[in-house]
């Protein structure tokens, strides 16, 4: 075994652990698999020992690695900021766009769609009201929905955005029980969304490496494991 596979390995022990501590059903969280600094090869290691879900950070360094890997049934996820004018270039090509914030973006996506099917989102949340982070106050989000709903942007089938839950990078990400209080706002504020809207929102994207067992025991769907996973990220050179 190698020790990519090693690692991987454990993480998906970790989250069987905290989904059985937290009286979830085993398999009922995703893992994605953060790549971002990393090859196109391990990518396709992982993959082949049955990792589907992989995210990304920088929308030139995933399609090139989408191209590369065009032939494999990768989930591509994008989970780092996205510019409006960057839109074309995520608009179709991921499974899920985790990190819708700004209305700008939401018009730009569906203008870039290539074809007729939604696009799948998540609204990040600025959960712990940080100046230094991108997100959407809690406050702000039942507005923003209506926004985007008012302009018909909104759509489950067609050209248009489909808003599947919400994502966040709370203060003190990665660092365990101190994570902890934002993950079960994150809940709160989706379940209070979901009644104020009438939208479903299933999904939570939160927790990393250093607090997954914590994001899991608070309700997390999706988590994002980058270091764990892949070891200490090569520096961008
Ligand atoms: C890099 C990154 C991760 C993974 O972080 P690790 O600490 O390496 O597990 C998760 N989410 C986002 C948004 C990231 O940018």
């Amino acid at each position: 075994m190698t020790a990519l596979e090693e690692r991987w390995r454990r993480v998906l022990d970790g989250k069987a652990e905290a989904e059985k501590a937290s009286g979830r059903a085993a398999g009922s969280v995703r893992l994605i698999a953060v790549s971002k600094f990393h090859p196109a090869s391990a990518i396709a290691e992982l993959y082949a020992l049955g990792q589907a879900d992989f995210g990304e950070n920088y929308m030139q360094e995933a399609r090139a690695k989408q191209e590369e890997l065009a032939s494999l049934g990768i989930r591509w996820h994008a989970i780092g900021a996205v510019q409006s004018n960057k839109a074309k270039d995520a608009a179709g090509r991921f499974h899920l766009l985790h990190t819708l914030a700004s209305e700008s973006l939401a018009r730009a996506l569906v203008r870039r769609l290539p074809g007729d099917a939604p696009q799948d989102v998540l609204l990040q949340i600025n959960i712990g009201r940080e100046p230094q982070k991108s997100g959407l106050a809690p406050e702000d989000a039942e507005r923003f929905i209506e926004t985007l709903r008012a302009e018909d942007l909104l759509r489950t089938e067609g050209r248009g955005l489909r808003i599947r839950g919400l994502m966040c990078l709370p203060p003190r990400c990665g660092e365990g029980e101190e994570a902890r209080p934002y993950f079960a706002a994150m809940r709160e504020l989706r379940d209070r969304l979901a009644s104020a809207t009438g939208l479903e929102l299933p999904e939570l994207s939160m927790g990393m490496s250093g607090d997954y067992r914590q994001a899991v025991d608070e309700g997390a769907t999706m988590i994002r494991v980058g270091t764990d996973i892949f070891g200490a990220r090569p520096v961008k050179a």
